[in-house]
């Protein structure tokens, strides 16, 4: 049985988060784990530099606040370590820092400094057989997963789990991509990279969600809830059924459930936890063809195979909104877009609808269009 942890938290405000991040680790003992002089590393979401208000990062005050309950009680050595989208550097990061919110009192003093990497060998039995991770990660004692819950272009929703991703060094990341572009054979990396990483405690800032175009350029959702559990798979069910979903809609549970990684209860505890109505807005990359839902019960399945072998979404550039930045192209795994005269342009030959395009492009101009499977 996995116990999931929910609080009413309304708002940002210091003193309300506080409260819930009490709430939580005293329903998870907390304190019981947790030893003087222990290293403890806190990963939140920072996908890149983005003010906290938009939704798309783990709120400064979520951060802020288990820094707080950490340094009180004498746990002192506390590191908040992330790999955003984009180059892992002292001066790229700074700015994704400061833009969101993180280089303040109470943070700044533990933000990450050291942006090497080594390399972690896997259990034996998976598919992936070392991943390479960010230092803070390797040396952590503790890890405290601080994940956003957003809605994602390509893996549906990210919680728990995909925060994990941001332990992979920078511009890595989209070899990732490369090695796994299925979506079956990259959710599966990322089970292996969260059995890899084994996240001590998971707490999920949803006071305000993302829905819609997710990770990037989504829809904020105020939900006003967070979530904190020490299974970080029970976490994500948890969440996936708040956001008014099922857990199956999620490829990452579907993955965790054929990997027997799936607790068989999940028991919640403190507020009640109802879920949300209408569901969350999914991203126009993952929504149905409309066909799928006109068949019959009994052929579903079938039809959702054939859509899937015949059509698939595309990334689509709305060309007076771009402003020829590159990054798109900086975190295409494929390599195949072109930014000429300020404009990007993308291909369907050989793109993997990773969507990484969309989730990196700061002003929205990339949208999901469904076409023809290019093979
Ligand atoms: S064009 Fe976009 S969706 Fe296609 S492979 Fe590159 S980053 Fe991924
Ligand atoms: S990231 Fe967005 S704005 Fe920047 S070049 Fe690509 S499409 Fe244009």
């Amino acid at each position: 049985m996995s116990i999931v942890s929910v609080a009413a938290t309304p708002d940002y405000t210091d003193e309300t988060v506080y409260a819930a991040v009490c709430r939580h680790f005293e329903a998870l003992n907390v304190a019981e784990d947790l030893k003087p002089g222990m290293k403890i590393l806190l990963k939140p979401n920072l996908l890149y530099g983005k003010k906290p208000e938009a939704g798309v990062t783990t709120n400064p005050a979520v951060v802020k606040a288990v820094i707080r309950w950490l340094t009180q009680r004498g746990f002192n050595n506390v590191v908040v370590a992330e790999s955003s989208g984009g180059l892992f550097n002292a001066e790229y990061m700074r700015s994704v820092y400061s833009v969101s919110g993180y280089r303040v009192p109470g943070i700044a003093e533990y933000l990450n400094r050291d942006f090497t990497f080594g390399t972690r060998h896997t259990a034996e039995g998976f598919t992936v057989k070392s991943f390479n991770l960010i230092t803070p990660i390797l040396e952590a004692d503790y890890i405290i997963n601080l994940p956003k819950l957003k809605t994602h272009a390509m893996t549906t929703v990210s919680a728990g789990v995909k925060n994990l991703f941001g332990t992979i060094p920078g511009l890595q990341k989209p070899d990732m991509h490369r090695r796994y572009p299925e979506l079956g054979s990259f959710v599966r990396m990322l089970c292996e990279l969260c059995e890899t990483v084994r996240p001590n405690v998971t707490l999920l800032d949803a006071v305000d969600s993302m829905e819609g175009n997710g990770p990037g350029g989504g829809t904020v959702r105020h939900t006003g809830v967070t979530l904190c559990s020490r299974d970080v798979y029970a976490l994500d069910v948890a969440a996936v059924e708040f956001m008014g979903l099922s857990p199956m809609d999620a490829p990452h549970l579907r993955a965790a459930g054929e990997m027997g990684l799936l607790p068989e209860t999940v028991t919640v505890t403190g507020d009640e936890l109802i879920p949300c109505s209408p569901a969350f807005r999914l991203p126009d990359a993952v929504k149905s063809t409309g066909f799928e839902d006109a068949a019959p019960g009994f052929l579903r399945k079938p039809v959702e195979k054939v859509m899937d072998l015949l059509l698939r979404s595309y990334p689509h550039v709305d060309k007076s909104k771009c402003v020829g930045c590159g990054r798109c192209a900086e975190s295409c795994p494929q390599k195949i877009i072109r930014v000429e005269n300020k404009k990007a342009s993308m291909p369907r030959k050989n793109c993997i609808s990773c969507f990484c395009c969309q989730e990196m492009c700061p002003v929205h101009a990339i949208s999901a269009k469904r076409g023809l499977k290019s093979l």
